[in-house]
């Protein structure tokens, strides 16, 4: 049977935060039962008629999947046993809120194999949450980590997020001693990115340009000020036995998260609620819906059916809950292979480039390589190709010479 991962999507947050552009908002108690009615007939569909495979990693995102009472997640996750055939060693993740857990969603959540929390705690300074419009404090915060210790979870990522407005190297130096100290297993650091449609935007939207220009910004730090955090955060992490293992993801020994490395190396993965995407057999990609009212209706009658690519208007085989449906052309898929995959601290395997797609790396890349190892941002031995330190750091632009025409 083939392995796949499942992504299961839940859009619901008790608020909306100042910079989050993801498929989230609030919802009323009628809207979440209807949803999660949804939502199992989406996991049966694909479980019963199109058994869609063994299950390798499980990852409950959002939204705030841990703001459902635990009879929904319950719920969903008895479904997902039901339909699915889930693999003995699978990762279980559930992204969680502070100050949303409580002992009886994590004892429910171990019941029904969960085994991986990842705790959006975004920053320790009560002030930068506020600004960030999160609706927990740091205490809170940690009265849910030490809960979920309690219950034995030894599997936790948190969550963390700087270059945030008026941030500068110590401010974020407290967040991250504060975080490695409570010794999680994983720890993920993302800057921010001002993006369109949320509040941020609106008032960090000028000085965003000036950042991104190299001129001093009012707000958000310059970007000298966000290098020196970025190579911070390395340093302070490595000293405190964690593994860079991806341009923004460290872990210890034994914990990296299986689901994203299975997402970097480009393996199946199906996407289940609203707006999830879906990668099948390495070419076709399916975007859901993205209104809630029309995929509660549509979760009625899922049927399977014909999709027609807007690009080669190739009839594609769907299923009626998807609202895109895209075939990758084979240079869409290599671009892919490297952009994801040279993410990784060790970079990509020639060999799956080559089962992948029946060409060597150098038959299609060996030019851009040769240039990139000239200026020093890119390594490759006869196993694999990764880019250097200052490739991580001029990531951007690296990646960028892996487009194909
Ligand atoms: S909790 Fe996460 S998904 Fe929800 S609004 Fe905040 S950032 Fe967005």
């Amino acid at each position: 049977m083939r392995e796949l991962e499942l992504y299961i999507h839940i859009p619901f947050c008790m608020r909306k935060c100042n910079y989050c552009d993801f498929l989230s908002a609030p919802a009323d108690e009628k809207s979440q039962s209807a949803y999660v009615e949804a939502l199992k007939k989406e996991i049966k569909f694909y479980g019963k008629e199109l058994k869609a495979g063994e299950l390798s990693t499980i990852y409950i995102g959002g939204g705030t999947p841990s703001w459902l009472q635990e009879h929904y997640m319950a719920s969903i996750m008895e479904t997902v046993h039901k339909f699915f055939s889930i693999k003995k060693d699978a990762e279980i993740t559930i992204e969680c809120n502070p100050g949303t857990l409580t002992r009886a969603k994590l004892n429910s959540y171990k019941d029904f194999g969960i085994n991986r929390l990842s705790l959006g705690l975004q920053s320790a300074d009560d002030e930068e949450l506020k600004v960030l419009g999160r609706v927990h404090t740091f205490q809170q915060f940690l009265r849910n980590y030490e809960l979920a210790r309690e219950c034995g979870y030894d599997n936790i990522n948190i969550d963390l997020m700087y270059a945030l407005p008026r941030q500068n190297t110590e401010k974020f130096y407290h967040t991250l001693t504060k975080t490695a100290g409570l010794k999680p297993e994983h720890i993920s650091a993302y800057a921010l990115m001002i993006e369109k449609g949320t509040p941020f935007y609106e008032k960090y939207k000028f000085d965003a340009v000036r950042q991104e220009a190299g001129f001093q910004p009012e707000v958000l730090p310059h970007e000298d000020v966000v290098y020196q955090i970025g190579k911070m955060t390395e340093d302070v992490l490595k000293e405190a036995g964690y593994e860079r293992y991806e341009i923004s993801n460290y872990a210890k020994k034994g914990f990296v998260c299986r689901h994203n490395i299975g997402y970097w190396q480009r393996e199946e993965y199906l996407g289940v609620g609203l707006g999830a995407a879906s990668l099948i057999g390495g070419n076709l990609r399916y975007n859901n819906l993205r209104d809630l009212d029309t995929y509660i209706l549509k979760a009625d009658n899922i049927k399977e059916c014909l999709f027609i690519d807007e690009k080669t208007e190739k009839k594609l085989p769907a299923v009626t809950l998807h609202e895109k449906a895209e075939e990758l052309k084979r240079n869409a898929q290599m671009e892919e292979f490297m952009f994801l995959g040279l993410r990784m601290i060790q970079g990509i395997e020639r060999s799956r480039f080559y089962q992948s797609f029946g060409f060597t790396v150098d038959n299609i890349y060996s030019r851009v390589i040769a240039r990139l190892e000239a200026e020093e941002l890119l390594q490759q031995n006869p196993e694999r190709v990764w880019l250097t330190e200052k490739g991580l750091d001029l990531s951007n632009y690296a990646l960028a010479q892996f487009l194909l025409d």
